[in-house]
This record gives structure tokens, sequence and C-alpha cells, in this order.
């Protein structure tokens, strides 16, 4: 048997029993990558050692491993056999597992093509980067058309199909249908946009009738990815914003899909002018390159492109100007502008202000305005914030039509079904983590207080349901991180606002106020002077200007350092008013219409990037928190995009940290096992064979047969089973529909049984 003692288990049963051990490089010479390894019990305990040999171990190769007897009395686990592990598809099926255990399952499932696995109420798919058969369209289709109306969604093995048919089923069920929400996590390159699309054709499968509607939103999902993704370290096809995507239907017809709405969040702007080393800019350009019509490419000089290496800057007092004239002219073209005034609008900034305060050469007056030249890095930041703002511009009118397309705003709010799916991008820890990192875990923060809430809530309401009593369960919870980011009196955000704000606020301000605003938080820290400077290619041990702009958050998913370079720039995220001006007069029809309002209104005024994020967040956060959730989350077996290739490290870190192993926890916290009242005397009918006028209940009084058998098997229980009586003391209750029991309970049940069977 395995038992769980704080962050290992040990195999403690007779010669030959088999398990899963934890690492400890010192005794047992796990590598780093397997986390945890199977091992089979040379030698069972003798004065507080067993010996082990590991299953890929050379013979001879044995571990003795100490065994404090604190654990002993820790011990209890249901299953050890591998077949059990590999057919397993709820791992909280499996009763008091220990993590080691939930591990290995993980690693056979996947090793047999299962990438589908339940813990509880969350479907958890682990990305097999290769084609399966349980993701092809014909296998889809077929478990579509083995699923009646009649058939129990609850009942269908773990896959996305299984889990869109629930979301369906209660979508249409009743007069007025919950909203549902299916929402996918995991970090980038998990399987997110992939399992959404599994979703998408699922939905299409389940609701024949639904016809083009399902159909128009998950093709909208190709048109999204020229635009937003693009190749990244971690992922290939890797999503650059978030996207909600509900699909509707109007209370009257019966459920009938008939429009989709999208909603698009933070698109990654920064790639447009730049991406990472390794990496490429969104996929679109590269389609353009290869896919259009000779006419068009000469007409938007996609002949010959070359790459333009930045001039070298010129000392900081120098006016910047354009390097490359026929370049210029080319923008011009088809931005729609005169060469002349883009010229001047990327080189040169019109102040209107009684006496400049700071004296530059660059500064020029006539009459009652200035004009300043800018530097080199200043034209530099002009042309890419001109590049950035097109192209969002371009990304949200791409989703408009799309919105057209799908109908959205066809039906009223308060007259409709609806099924929404939420692929946001994964939490993020890079070596050098900026704004939009900032963004992005708190957007992972929210989803993960949703996932909380969610699960502690449906788990506490079946109780209720069922008239079970049970303890108040701790889970943890991460309200302090969102109180730190989010609170809009001095929170990370807040405090970045304020610094907008103030005449001479500057990143290090910000940084400052931040230590000591939140010196006596323990999930926000100051890092060691000196450690920036290796992170951006220094010496270590040597301050840099880095290390006045770094923070430390402790997010749920971990701790990430974070340096605030820019970050009041790119919170402000406004244009020089003169930009969007200069774009909405451009002769070009589209372009003008995209910049038009912006032109009119006042720039200064427009809310924080931060701000609008925060609100925009909120607001998703009511909505999927008024649907009924349905939580799928991608884990990726490994780093570098391999199929076939399990590391135990990669998965570990990614199961505890997104709260699945939690799951399993508050599982065993409160009645890991469940059973409903046939399923538990089918089972366990067995035990009481010789009291047949307690089997003969079972029909009539099913409750009262469960409480029977129970009360029973604790007579026949050795002296290994708990002492105090069972029902009264709630190691096991009978519910309404179903039989709840404690893991010390589960294996005194097992033993008779065994014996019996
Ligand atoms: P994410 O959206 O989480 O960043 P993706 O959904 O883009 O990740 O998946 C990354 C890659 O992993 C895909 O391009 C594909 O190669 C592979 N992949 C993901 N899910 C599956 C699946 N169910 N079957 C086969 N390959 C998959
Ligand atoms: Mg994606």
């Amino acid at each position: 048997l395995l038992v769980p003692g704080a962050n290992a288990c040990f195999i403690l049963a007779a010669d030959g029993a088999r398990g899963v051990l934890p690492p400890d490089p010192r005794k047992l010479s796990v590598s780093d990558e397997d986390a945890w390894v199977v091992a089979t019990v040379i030698r069972g305990p003798q004065s507080g050692h067993v010996r082990l040999r590991r299953d890929d171990a050379p013979p001879g190769v044995d571990i003795e491993v100490e065994r404090p007897e604190a654990e002993v009395a820790a011990c209890s686990i249901v299953s050890d056999s591998e077949p059990t592990l590999a057919a397993c598809e709820d791992i909280v099926g499996l009763g008091d597992v220990n993590f080691g255990a939930m591990l290995h399952s993980f690693r056979l499932r996947l090793e047999k093509d299962r990438i589908f696995t339940n813990i509880g109420p969350v479907l958890v798919v682990m990305n097999p980067y290769r084609p399966v058969d349980s993701c092809a369209p014909s296998t889809m289709l077929e478990m579509a058309k083995k699923t009646s109306a009649s058939t129990d969604a609850n009942d269908l093995p773990p896959h996305a199909h299984s889990s869109v048919a629930r979301a369906y089923s209660s979508m249409v069920q009743g007069k007025h249908g919950t909203p549902q929400s299916v929402l996918v996590s995991g970090e980038s390159g998990a399987g997110k946009t992939e399992t959404i699309k599994l979703c998408m054709a699922a939905l299409a499968n389940i609701s024949r009738s639904t016809g083009s509607t399902t159909e128009a939103a998950l093709e909208s999902g190709l048109l999204l990815e020229a635009f937003g993704n693009a190749m990244t370290v971690y992922n290939h096809n890797s999503s650059r914003f978030g996207k909600w995507c509900a699909l509707l239907a109007p209370f009257c017809r019966a459920a009938r899909i008939s429009s989709g709405v999208i909603q698009s969040y933070l698109l990654e702007q920064s790639r447009i002018v730049s991406a990472p080393s390794g990496e490429r800019n969104y996929h679109i350009f590269y389609y353009m390159l290869a896919g259009m019509p000779e006419p068009l490419r000469s007409q938007l000089y996609l002949v010959g492109c070359k790459q333009v290496a930045n001039p070298s800057t010129d000392k900081e007092d120098n006016p910047g100007k354009v390097a490359d004239a026929a370049a210029l002219s080319v923008v011009a073209d088809l931005l729609g502008m005169k060469q002349k005034e883009l010229e001047a609008k990327l080189t040169t900034k019109v102040l209107k202000i009684n006496g400049p305060s700071v004296f530059s050469k660059r500064l020029t007056r006539q009459g009652s305005t200035y004009t300043l030249a800018l530097s080199p890095e200043q034209c530099g930041d002009t042309r890419d914030a001109v590049a950035r703002a097109v192209y969002s511009a371009v990304f949200d009118h791409v989703i408009k039509r799309l919105n057209q397309t799908l109908g959205a705003g066809s039906i009223a709010a308060s007259d409709r079904r609806s099924i929404g799916f939420l692929d946001i991008f994964g939490f993020e820890n890079f070596a050098f983590n900026s704004f939009e990192q900032l963004c992005i875990n708190f957007t992972n923060e929210r989803l993960q207080a949703q996932f909380t809430d969610s699960l502690i809530k449906r788990q506490q309401e079946e109780w209720k349901r069922e008239g079970v009593h049970c303890a108040h369960i701790s889970f943890p919870d991460n309200a302090g991180q969102i109180e730190l980011l989010d609170n809009s009196k001095g929170g990370v955000l807040a405090l970045l606002d304020e610094e907008c704000a103030v005449p001479k606020g500057s990143d290090e301000g910000y940084v400052s106020k931040m230590h000591t605003a939140f010196a006596s938080n323990e999930l926000y820290c100051k890092p060691r002077r000196g450690k920036g400077a290796a992170l951006h290619g220094g010496k270590p041990g040597v301050v840099t200007k880095y290390d006045a702009l770094q923070f430390i958050v402790h997010h749920y998913a971990g701790e990430v350092q974070y340096t605030a370079s820019r970050w009041l720039e790119k919170n402000r995220g406004t244009l020089h008013p003169d930009l969007p001006k200069l774009l909405a007069g451009s002769s070009r029809p589209l372009l003008a219409s995209l910049f038009a309002e912006r032109a009119a209104a006042d720039e200064t005024k427009r809310a924080t990037v931060g701000a609008s994020y925060r609100s925009s967040l909120r607001a998703l956060s009511q909505t999927m928190a008024a649907t009924t959730q349905h939580f799928i989350r991608c884990i990726k077996p490994n780093m570098e995009q391999r199929p076939d290739h399990f590391n135990g490290q990669v998965v570990s870190r990614q199961l505890r940290y997104t709260g699945v192993a939690a799951v399993v926890e508050i599982q065993r916290a409160g009645y890991p096992i469940s059973y409903t009242h046939a399923s538990f005397i089918g089972r366990y009918r067995c035990v009481a064979f010789d009291k047949p006028e307690l089997l003969a209940m079972a029909q009539s009084d099913p409750r009262q047969c469960c409480a029977g058998i129970l009360e029973y098997a604790q007579k026949l229980a050795g002296d290994s089973a708990p002492k105090e009586p069972w029902l009264e003391s709630l190691l096991a209750q009978v519910g309404a529909t179903k039989v709840w029991l404690r893991a010390e309970v589960l294996n005194a049940l097992e033993v008779p049984r065994r014996s019996v069977t």
C-alpha cells in the first residue's frame, strides 16, 4: 500500500507490492524529469526500513527507505495496480490516491492515447502533440450519434464532447435554461485553442439543427488565428489575445442556435513592431506573402520585401530623420497620406505651450506654438505607435465584421439561452516579465477565483441537496492576490494609474511607492538588489537601472518577478493626439473610418490600458459567474512540443498550481467516494449475503438498505477499521440519492468485500 506523507509516499505492503515513489534525489536518485517513479518492494518493513527497486533500474540497484512510524498511521490507499490507474476515467474515483499515483495514472493514460481524464467535475486534457483517434472528426460524430436525447450526459466518458453535451443539455432544459460556459485554461501550448475547436465541433454535432451559426463561429476562429496568433517559443500557433465566444439561442424556438458574439481581450501589440528572438510576427503577414495573387501583391509592395535595419542612434540631442525615403513613400501610399505630412508627424511634435519648461536644441518657435524635433528614439517610438494602432484597429474591425456575420445583437439579452467558450492566454513567467505579463497573470488569477468559487459552491450545494452534513473545507484561494492587484484603492494596477496621473510620475517612482505600500504584504516582495543585472545580460551582483524597477508578486501559480520598464507609457496607451487625426484623414476609406472616432475624442481623457482592462475583466467575471461553469484544464506533457514524451516535473507543476491537485484534496477532505444507492447495494450486497431481510429492502427502502449494509460491514470489519460508529460519527452518510464514504470506511468495506468475492 502507498502511504502519503508530507510530500512523500512510501511503499509499505508485503513483498512484491508496487507503488509510486516521490522525488528524493539523495535517497532515490530519481532524475529531475521523472518526479515520481514506480518501484517494487523487495523487502517489507524491517526495523523501520523498506528495500525498494525502481522498475527502470538495473537489478541490484536497490534503495533503502527509512519509514518514520508517524507515516504508518496515515496509511490509506485504494488502488495500486497499473491497469486500474490506466483505465481510471475519474481520478477521484481512485479514492484516497496520493499525488504520485495520480501523476502515474496520467502517464499511463497518455501512453494509451487516453488524453481525457476527469478529476471530479473537471476535465483534464493531456496534449498528445500528435493526432489521436479520440479527437478525429469521425470519432466525434460517432459519439454524437450514440448520445441520444435519453442519455444522461453525466454518464458519458471523459471527453470534450461530453463536457459540451452536459452544457448543452442543461442549456435546453426547462423554460429558462441557465446560461452555460465552458472555461478552458492551461499554459501556453497546453492545447486550449485546439480543445475549444473540439468543443465547437462537438456542439455542431450535438445540435445538428443549429446548422450554420455554430459552424460559422468555428470558422471565425481560423480567421482570428490568422490575425491574432503567432509562432512563439512555447507554441507554433500561440494565441496572443483572449477570446470569449458565446453562441445564443432564443427561448421561443427550441434551443436553435441562431447567433453568436465574440469578444476579444488584450491583443499583444508589441509583437507588431518586434517579436522576441526565435518568434514570429502574426501569421497573416506570412500568409499574405505566401498566398496573395500577384497583382495585389505588387500593389501592396509585397514583392522583393526587405528587412530595413534600424539606423544606429545619434546623439540624443540631434533630431531624428527618416533613413529610407523609399520605405517612407511606400508607407505613405499604403496609409493614403502625403509623404511630407507623414514624415513631419513621425519626426516632429507641435506643442502649444506658453514657454517650454525644458530648453532643448530641438525646439523651434512659430508664433504661439513650438515645434519639437523628435529625438531618434522618439521618432522610432512614434513610428511603432502608428504601426501598433493601425494593426489593433484592424483586428477590432475583423471582430466587428465577424460579429455582424454571426448576427450578434439580434436576440435581446433577456430572451436567450447561451453557451459561452473562453480561451484565454495562460499564465506566463519569463526571464523578463513586463506589463503584458502582469495583465495576463491577473486574468488567470480571476479565472482561478472562478474555478475555486464554482467548485466549492457546487460541492457544497450537492451536499446540501443530499442532506449530508460536512465540516467546513479549506481550499487554497487567491482572494489575496486579487486584492493586491485589483483593489481600486491602492492595488498594483491602481497605483500605476495614480503614477500616470501625477505630473512627474516615473516608473521608478511607481515601484518605490509599491515597495512602501506593500511592505507588509506577504504576496509582494522587493527583490534583492543586484539580481536584475543577470537577467539583462549583465554580471550577477551588479546593480543596474533595472533594480529599481523590479518587484515580485506571489501568484497562485508561482512567483513572478516583473520589471516595470516603460510601464507608465504602456499603461497610458494613448497616441499623441495628432496621430489619430492624421490617420482619420487618410484617403483610404477603411483606415479613415477606423480612426474617425478616436480623432474626434479627447485622447488624453482615454481610460488607461490597466483601468479599461480591469473593468472589462470584471464584466467578464460577472458574465461567467452567472453561468453554470464547465471547467477544462489543458496540461502539456513536456516543454518541447514533443509527442510521446511525459515529463513528470512539468506535469506535476501544472497539476499543482492549477488547483487540479487541490480538487482531489477537497474530495479527500470531504467524502472522496460516493455511490448511488443502487450501485452501492450492487457493490456491497455480497458483504451482507447472509442478511436476506436487509437485502430485500433494496427496492422498497434503498436508504435503509444502504445504512443496514454499512452497520453490518462495521461489525465484520477487523481491528484496522475505525472504531467509532460510522454513521453517527459521519465517517459515512446515506444521502438522498447517494452513499458518501470517507476513505477509512471505504478501505474497511473493501476488506470484507474482497474476502467474500
Ligand atoms: P494553447 O492554445 O493552449 O496555447 P494550442 O491549442 O494552440 O495551445 O495547442 C498547441 C499545439 O499542440 C497545437 O498546435 C497542436 O500541435 C497540439 N495539440 C493541442 N491539442 C491537441 C490535440 N487534442 N490533438 C493533437 N494535437 C494537439
Ligand atoms: Mg491558444
